[in-house]
């Protein structure tokens, strides 16, 4: 151990998340020398989410592209990974270090496969691959629970395994798992990966509106590194800047809530018409499903969807604008649909549209379960708009309950949600 001297990669993509002990380690007991730097050069360049913004700026193309070949006490598969990362072709590099982790297993060496899945989970999920890099994550996660608990590859892999995870769940919209995650790791990082676990944590909290958390989080960082944590905010975030105090459009924050709603202005909606009626008070909700198929991942996805709606409702329905007020994509991103100052068109007839707000989710769930992300956006939704308006539970209805329709709307699924809202609206959500 002694003969390796720690140093730190310059890469400006890299170290201050990787887990530099891990290397340091592993290059140490190896073959020394030449294999020590090439296992030090390996964590940068595929620094999981790092390379998610490979578009944006930074590169990685500084650091060499390392020798190729059989060198001792390197798998030979993972000097292929490692050409692929540098190439930034994450997904191969992923499979490669797949297939490394299968000779280890077949060789009966346990470290180097819990190693091999942990690389293939990062450069999966660097290259976007979320789905490989959550079974990879999850079978590295198995693997190291087999190793014992004092080991440095068990003890710094499952830091980078929790790390990866919560970062899958925070780009999913899972919060509240992003954040079991992330404390998970946090219980044995060290140095800049602990630094950069509480900057995650804050971003977190900064989505959730918990200032609290936010700055909480803040203060446990010791090395403020600008860079990388600016790149961190834009993958997490959307955006480099630290987040407005007030959201433009409608979307005054509802206070005390941690949502965020995204305005018209970001799905590019038309103008209403003029036969547009003013709502008048605000007294109830109107919950609904779209009743389309909608699998969309993306928020450019949504908006287009948004826009296809409203073209629908104003030129097929002869509306003045998108029917609904407000609408939940599967990944609890919330819309604004027509303005609440405009009563809607969603309820059946203008008597019931009065004063009623109505919330569409995107999907059709008849026969399935919203996600969590989407029926907690739904809860913080009604909550906002309960508080706002002074509304009690008993003005929340769904479709169906309001006037039946020939399509059931929402579906059963949804009305057992609502009952459950109705019930206890604080355990409803998590
Ligand atoms: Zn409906």
């Amino acid at each position: 151990m002694g003969s390796v001297t720690r140093r730190r990669v310059s890469d400006p993509q890299a170290p201050w998340w990787s887990t530099a002990s891990w290397r340091t380690k592993w290059g140490a007991r190896s073959s020394g020398g030449r294999l020590s730097r090439l296992v030090r050069r390996r964590l940068p360049g595929m620094l999981t989410v790092a390379g998610l913004f490979a578009t944006t700026g930074s590169c990685v193309t500084s650091v060499p592209v390392p020798p190729v070949g059989a060198e001792s006490g390197v798998p030979p598969l993972w000097t292929q990974a490692e050409r692929y990362l540098h190439q930034k072709r994450y997904r191969l590099a992923g499979d490669r270090y797949r297939d490394a982790a299968r000779v280890a297993s077949l060789e009966g060496n346990r470290r180097t496969k819990a190693e091999s899945l942990v690389a293939a989970g990062e450069s999966y999920l660097t290259g976007g691959e979320r789905t490989l890099s959550w079974l990879a994550f999850s079978d590295a996660k198995q693997t190291l629970s087999r190793l014992t608990p004092s080991d440095s590859v068990r003890v710094s892999g499952t830091i980078r395994v929790n790390s990866g995870l919560g970062d899958l769940d925070f780009l999913a919209g899972r919060l509240g798992n992003a954040v079991t995650h992330y404390r998970e790791a946090l219980a044995s990082a060290r140095g800049a990966t602990r630094d950069s676990l509480h900057y995650r944590l804050s971003l977190v909290a900064e989505k959730q509106g918990d200032a609290d958390a936010m700055s909480a989080n803040r203060r446990q960082i010791l090395r403020d590194d600008v860079v990388a944590f600016r790149r961190l905010r834009q993958t997490f975030l959307g955006s480099t800047q630290e987040a407005p105090k007030a959201t433009p459009g409608w979307a005054v924050p509802l206070p005390g809530t941690p949502l965020a709603v995204r305005p018209r202005s970001t799905w590019a909606a038309e103008a209403s018409r003029s036969n547009v009626t003013p709502m008048g008070r605000i007294h109830r909700i109107t919950v609904h499903h779209t009743g389309d198929e909608f699998v969309a991942v993306s928020a450019a996805d949504t908006a287009s969807t948004l826009k296809r709606i409203q073209k629908h409702h104003i030129r097929n329905n002869g509306w003045a604008d998108i029917g609904y007020h407000f609408l939940i994509d599967p990944q609890g991103r919330v819309w604004e649909g027509r303005s609440l100052a405009h009563q809607g068109a969603h309820a059946g007839s203008p008597d019931l549209n009065r004063g009623n707000v109505g919330i569409a989710l995107l999907g059709n769930y008849k026969a399935r379960h919203p996600g969590v992300s989407q029926t907690n956006a739904l809860h913080q939704l009604m909550d906002a708009l309960r508080r706002r308006y002074s509304m009690p539970l008993s003005q929340v209805f769904t479709h169906r309950e309001i006037r039946p329709t020939p399509t059931d709307c929402p579906g059963p699924i949804i009305q057992g949600l609502v009952n459950d809202y109705r019930r206890a609206p604080a355990l409803a959500s998590r």
